[in-house]
């Protein structure tokens, strides 16, 4: 069956030449080698920015307070909107003001004027942000104004940066500066993006490929349950482990993070100890990405379909209830300091860059990515469907309808089922993921329980 409507495709696109092709972004990031000039010149770029940022921010501010906070009718919920709406500073009337600050500020005159722009472009796409989750009842913390270690790169947005034919990089009114291509460019690069990470620079370029559509040579499913004890269960028992050098390396990471907080506030000491914290934690980084890339690629490589829980961020960093005693109202333990703490943010950043990183291969490979709601997958049984809660220590499942596996394993299986059924898929979350969310129609596996 399968065969046939591959052959069907083949015949209605044609073969060859005629084949499908859609464009997709593609990001290639690049170590940079600037001089000790050019270094001092993207710092000096990087501050001048970082100025702009938080003066544009301060302006979008004072509107609100002068205009909406201090007008006689504030409290009145349909005026403060309306007022809101009204007087609330946008993108080109900031935009507008960049020749005037230029003839203000001399040193504004060597930045490319694009990058300017980008930087009020991100401002704006943080007030839209923040508005957004205004409108969604949400009550989120106000765009803030960064810190001299939390402002770290910079863009050019269509022009002003070039490749040059010796591989270099051309940046207008920085340089011409020295970067190390380990991999080979496609195409013209629409985007420039410097980024600053700790003392190393980078160059991200996004190109617009060409993507063939391509059929994955299998018809194999799995379902992954991602957890602590082991990093990955697939719906067949197989488990993928976090490498021990990752384990060592996050360790070291905590003990470099300890003796920062060890030292003096202000002092030279902390100072250096943080710094040494900075490199532990980008060669952590750095390892781990390379473990997600490399089992990312095993998986959309093998199989056609991939099933994973939709792991919202929300819900992840979310603390866990406390627990009160019923009879004296003392608080209990409530497993809070097991849910947070560094070693559990990398987690879970880890499994969402996991998820994301399959997203991403499933495109090029032929494969596809499915995600389902993460209610009961831990509960129910992939025996009979049946739900019956557990602990979070209980590591085994086992049911009154005879099925005895353990609990990831379990999951896995539930995951698996979850998504061939096609039924609890969300939506995907953002336009970029590139999510399919149809149901699979596929009749056989579908589960008789579900
Ligand atoms: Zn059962």
């Amino acid at each position: 069956m399968r065969k046939l409507f591959k052959q069907f495709v083949n015949l209605w696109h044609g073969n060859g030449k005629g084949q499908r092709a859609m464009s997709i972004h593609k990001a290639f990031k690049y170590r940079l080698y600037p001089t000790k000039k050019q270094a001092k010149k993207l710092q000096e770029t990087l501050d001048w920015l970082r100025e702009l940022y938080n003066a544009a921010i301060q302006e979008r501010r004072d509107a609100y307070d002068l205009c909406v906070k201090r007008h006689p009718n504030y409290y009145d919920e349909a005026t403060r909107k309306q007022l809101t709406r009204d007087q609330a500073i946008s993108y080109y009337q900031q935009a507008d003001q960049l020749p005037e600050i230029k003839e203000l500020r001399q040193e504004y005159q060597e930045i490319h004027s694009q990058v300017l722009q980008d930087i009020l472009r991100r401002v704006k796409k943080t007030f839209d942000a923040f508005f957004g989750r205004v409108r969604e009842g949400n009550t989120p913390g106000f765009p803030r104004y960064k810190g001299k270690d939390h402002f770290d790169s910079f863009c050019y947005p269509q022009s002003g940066f070039s490749v040059t034919a010796d591989k270099r990089l051309c940046l207008s009114k920085i340089g011409t500066l020295k970067v190390k291509m380990h991999r080979k460019l496609f195409g013209p690069p629409k985007t420039c993006t410097i980024k600053r990470e700790g003392e190393h620079w980078f160059v991200v370029l996004v190109c617009e490929v060409q993507q063939k559509m391509v059929y994955h040579p299998s018809e194999e499913t799995v379902g992954i349950d991602l957890g602590l004890l082991h990093f990955a269960t697939l719906s067949d028992g197989r488990t993928i482990e976090t490498p021990h050098y990752l384990r060592a390396a996050e360790t070291r990471l905590a003990h470099a993070q300890q003796r920062v907080a060890r030292k003096k506030r202000g002092s030279a000491r902390r100072k250096k100890a943080g710094k040494f914290v900075g490199k532990v934690h980008r060669k952590v980084a750095n390892q781990r990405k390379d473990f997600l890339h490399k089992e990312s690629r095993k998986l959309v490589k093998k199989y056609q379909t991939l099933v994973f829980e939709d792991l919202a961020p929300s819900r992840m960093s979310r603390r866990p209830k406390p627990k009160q005693d019923e009879e004296t109202g003392e608080y209990l333990p409530n497993g809070a300091s097991a849910k947070a703490g560094l070693n559990k943010s990398i987690r879970d950043a880890g499994w969402a860059q996991f998820v994301q990183h399959c997203q991403n291969k499933a495109e090029e490979a032929g494969s596809r990515v499915l995600l389902v709601s993460p209610k009961y997958t831990s509960q129910m049984c992939s025996g009979c469907g049946a739900i019956q809660a557990k602990a979070l220590d209980e590591r085994w499942h086992s049911c009154s309808c005879g099925t005895e596996l353990d609990r990831d394993h379990n999951s896995a299986i539930v995951i698996l089922r979850i998504g061939l059924s096609g039924e609890p898929i969300r939506k995907k979350r953002n336009k970029s993921s590139q999510v399919r969310t149809e149901p699979s129609g596929d009749a056989l596996l579908r589960s008789p329980w579900l």
